[in-house]
């Protein structure tokens, strides 16, 4: 045992944690919230639902109010009153979200008590790691602009009840 002279006293410091360890879902400012979206924009890709077995399967089409060169939503504000079907997520409902997010989605890692990816903008300080790393939907996506009736979807299809 090492003889003490004098004693410093270690604990680990939460503070110098980054916020997204050390503050809880629930807990972080609007912006904290925010920053965890890394911009993939999977969640703007449209899916569908068999009817009779419920199966869930995404297409490659986007939201038409998606900037298909920036992946940003060009209604951000009125979303959820221009589509219905986005849904604003919050602590509260992320859970049931699942099926509208990728396992890469950092709400649902951080919510899953998992780490960011190496790849997160908020570990490289931009989305370039992100793009390049495929995680964007920037090179498979197409607006739903382009069709011309609900059917053709079914042509858009990509996987199935991916969760
Ligand atoms: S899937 Fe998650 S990380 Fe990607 S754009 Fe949607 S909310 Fe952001
Ligand atoms: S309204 Fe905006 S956030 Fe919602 S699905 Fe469309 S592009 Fe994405």
């Amino acid at each position: 045992m090492p003889s003490f002279h004098g004693i410093d006293i270690l604990r680990s410091d939460m503070n110098k944690l980054p916020f997204w360890k050390n503050t809880p879902l629930n807990e972080m400012t609007g912006e904290q919230w925010e920053s965890l979206c890394d911009g993939c924009a999977r969640c703007c890709l449209i899916k569908l639902e068999d009817e009779d077995s419920e199966e869930i399967c995404t297409t490659s089409l986007a939201c038409r109010y998606l900037d298909m060169q920036k992946q940003l939503c060009t209604c951000y504000e009125e979303r959820t009153t221009l589509v219905p079907t986005c849904v604003k997520l919050t602590p509260d409902n992320i859970q049931d979200q699942f099926h509208f997010m990728p396992q890469t989605c950092a709400y649902r890692l951080i919510y899953e008590g998992q780490e960011l990816p190496e790849w997160h903008p908020l570990l490289t300080g931009n989305r370039d790691l992100m793009q390049e790393s495929g995680i964007s939907i920037r090179h498979i996506a197409v607006s739903e602009t382009v069709i011309e009736t609900e059917e053709d979807m079914l042509d858009y299809i990509i996987d199935c009840d991916e969760d």
